[in-house]
Order: C-alpha cells, then structure tokens, then sequence
C-alpha cells in the first residue's frame, strides 16, 4: 500500500482566483456507470479523485476547467470517475431512521405530509410490536400523536403501504428523487432524475 501511494504526485493548487479547488468535487460512478450511491450522493474530495487516478484505479470520464500543477504535472480536475472495478453493493441496507424516511419517499405514510416527519410503529411497541423495517413507518407527528399507543384497526390509521426490508437498489431509485442542491452538469448525464424538482 505504501509503495503504491508514493507514486502519486505531490500536487499544489496553482492560482485561479475564480474556483477554489474545494468546489470540484467528483462524481463517482461504479464500473457500470452508475453512481456508487444517489442518496448521498458519491462523490470524493478533488484529493482523493487525484489519488485514485494515479494509483489506477479509476477512469475519468469527464472534467472541469479547474486545472491542478506540481513541478512535473498539470491536470484537469476530474468531474466525472468511474471505478475499474465493479463494486457490488450489500443488499441489505442498514436500518436507520433516515433510510426509513428514504424508503418511504419522506412523506407520511398516513397523510401523505412532507412535514415534521417523525417514525411510527405500526403495531405499538406496547402491543409488542418491534423496531424493526416491517413494522415502522415514516409519519408526521400530528399522525403519530393521534395514532398514540393504539392499532392500526382501532383508529382506522393504516400506512399507504405496508412496511418492508428495503433492497439497495430500492434507496437507490427512491434516492433520485431527491437530488442535493449542487449538481455539475458534466454529472447529469449519470443521474436519472425522473422527478420535478420542487423549489
Ligand atoms: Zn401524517
């Protein structure tokens, strides 16, 4: 590892008062052209972009303006990088309260509101119910306050759908839909947004 990172070039930014080399972030894509994750997004410092290059394990597909120099050598800052090697991703996602949001599009799963999204157990942990991807659900807490510590059926709340354990690539598409604020262009290309976005 160590003889590999030594051949990679001691880089200093050279003057070009209109981008900060911090702001050229790239896009990384997996070998099959697919962003390695949507939501994040992934995307590696200009650094690292720089150092996975020399040590070959990436091909640039595309770049900024933004150039780099050492004594020896100037280079483009990659925009776009794909892996060599193709990245398998684990199926199962890690159940975190952001990934339930992400499962169910952030929107409550008994309203449909966008807002003060808080989580549900469907069946209340007082009814042993568990924390567990079949049994929780994204809810405002308006819904989550009237629904309280009771079943589904006694106050007539059932999610829009039922709880499920998420695949990757189901966070993955569901991700798209919710882009982060800076995209470059050179990335749209690998980004499928199908969705309006809203202001
Ligand atoms: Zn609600």
């Amino acid at each position: 590892m160590s003889s590999d990172t030594s051949e990679v070039p001691d880089l200093t930014v050279h003057s070009q008062p209109t981008v900060s080399p911090e702001a050229c972030p790239a896009l990384v894509l997996n070998a099959d052209f697919r962003p390695l994750s949507y939501y994040p997004l992934s995307l590696w410092s200009w650094q690292d972009t720089i150092k996975a290059v020399f040590l070959d394990r990436v091909n640039i597909v595309s770049h900024y303006e933004r150039t780099v120099r050492s004594p020896s050598f100037e280079m483009q800052l990659p925009s776009v990088v794909s892996l060599k090697t193709y990245i398998k991703s684990s199926r199962h996602p890690a159940f975190t309260r952001f990934n339930v949001f992400l499962r169910d599009r952030f929107v409550c799963q008994y309203c449909g509101a966008h807002e003060e999204l808080t989580f549900d157990h469907v069946i209340p942990r007082s009814k042993g119910g568990t924390t567990t991807w079949e049994n929780v659900v994204a809810a405002c807490s308006a819904c989550n306050l009237r629904k309280g510590d009771r079943l589904p059926a006694d106050v007539h709340m059932f999610p829009a759908r039922d709880p499920f354990q998420p695949t990757v690539n189901d966070l993955h598409h569901n991700g798209r839909h919710f882009p982060p604020n800076y995209l470059h262009e050179s990335w749209m290309d690998y980004l499928y947004w199908d969705s309006v976005l809203e202001p």
